[in-house]
């Protein structure tokens, strides 16, 4: 059950900027991920957290070469996924599916769901016509819609049920492993809860492994085994998810959970809450030293000089911040 299925190492992911449309001459980069390492157990979820342009969306684009690395490795089942060529990487697609945030943009509005369902099947070459049909009833049935609904279009569903669609089709090529990318952050608050349910289901019927992006810390809590805090293209904090709730030690960390409610209004309302003033910094002119720096009230004469690497603090905890 603990096996590592997924190690990320040094991972960085620069886009160039280019200057003027007919010279495109480069004139630096956006590090959307600078230096990143992980590891994801077979069975298990890791929650990615961080606000908007932290990088978590580009983690999980790059883990499946939607976007191409610039340096680092991404291992998965012993395979380097960076050194495959596309018709290899095309096939191990199957085998790790993403699921997008917006589950109006996501479904071809054109499609019934039975094709929408069918497609990936198509593209991998899996099953005949019949059994295809006969699977999109079951996957349905599976994520809890009604497999009557085959002939119906996208927009005859809600959000919820058009997301549960989305599971439909990643589940459709048999993967062992997801990258949910946002997936309930579009939908009403009371229904969240639900998909969430939903995703923890279908773990333990088909024993998958989750890697969870979100900007919100309170939702990815129920779901991960572990927690990986983002910010800026780098892990700030990473340890397992009761371990951060309990004791956050990051600064960032530390913002992003005062922000969490507390289910006792009377604890709530005696409760210290830590601002995170400002937005997130470029990642294009990074501040000196510590990227965190410009929202930390803490900062010392140490993090305008050096960016402080991370290191484990204690077991399975590590933290990037010269506090520690
Ligand atoms: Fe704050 Fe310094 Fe820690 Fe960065 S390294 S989070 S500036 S205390």
């Amino acid at each position: 059950m603990n096996d590592i299925i997924l190690s990320v190492k040094n991972l960085k992911k620069y886009f160039p900027l280019t200057k003027g449309l007919i010279l495109e001459k480069e004139s630096g980069y956006i590090k959307a991920i600078d230096d990143i390492s992980f590891n994801v157990k077979k069975g298990e979820t890791l929650g990615l957290v961080g606000e908007t342009g932290s990088g978590k969306t580009t983690v999980g684009r790059t883990i499946i070469r939607l976007y191409e690395p610039t340096s680092g490795e991404v291992i998965y089942d012993g395979i380097n996924l960076v050194n495959l060529k596309e018709n290899e990487m095309r096939k191990m697609r199957r085998r790790i599916q993403m699921i997008f945030q917006d589950p109006y943009a996501s479904l071809d509005s054109r499609l019934t769901v039975e094709d929408i369902v069918k497609e990936p099947m198509e593209i991998h070459n899996l099953y005949n016509n019949n059994e295809r049909k006969e699977r999109a009833k079951y996957l349905l049935n599976l994520v809890g819609l009604n497999p009557e609904h085959l002939n119906r279009f996208p927009h005859e569903f809600s959000g919820g049920q058009r997301q549960r669609i989305g599971l439909a089709r990643a589940l459709a090529v048999e993967p062992e492993f997801i990258i949910a990318d946002e997936p309930v952050s579009a939908l009403d608050v009371s229904i969240q809860a639900q998909i969430i349910n939903t995703f923890e289901d279908l773990q333990e019927k088909l024993n998958l492994t989750y890697i969870f992006i979100s900007h919100d810390l309170a939702m990815v809590k129920h779901i991960s085994n572990d927690i990986a805090v983002m910010y800026l293209g780098r892990i700030m904090e990473i340890s397992e998810s009761n371990e951060i709730y309990k004791n956050p030690l990051h600064p960032y960390t530390k913002a992003l959970m005062s922000a969490v409610p507390v289910p006792d209004p009377l604890k709530e309302k005696g409760r210290e809450k830590t601002i995170l003033e400002g937005d997130i910094s470029s990642n294009i002119n990074l501040p000196n030293g510590c990227r965190f720096r410009p929202r930390c009230k803490y900062s010392k004469k140490i993090c305008e000089e050096i960016e402080p690497e991370i290191k484990e603090v204690s077991k399975n905890h590590s933290v990037a911040c010269h506090l520690y």
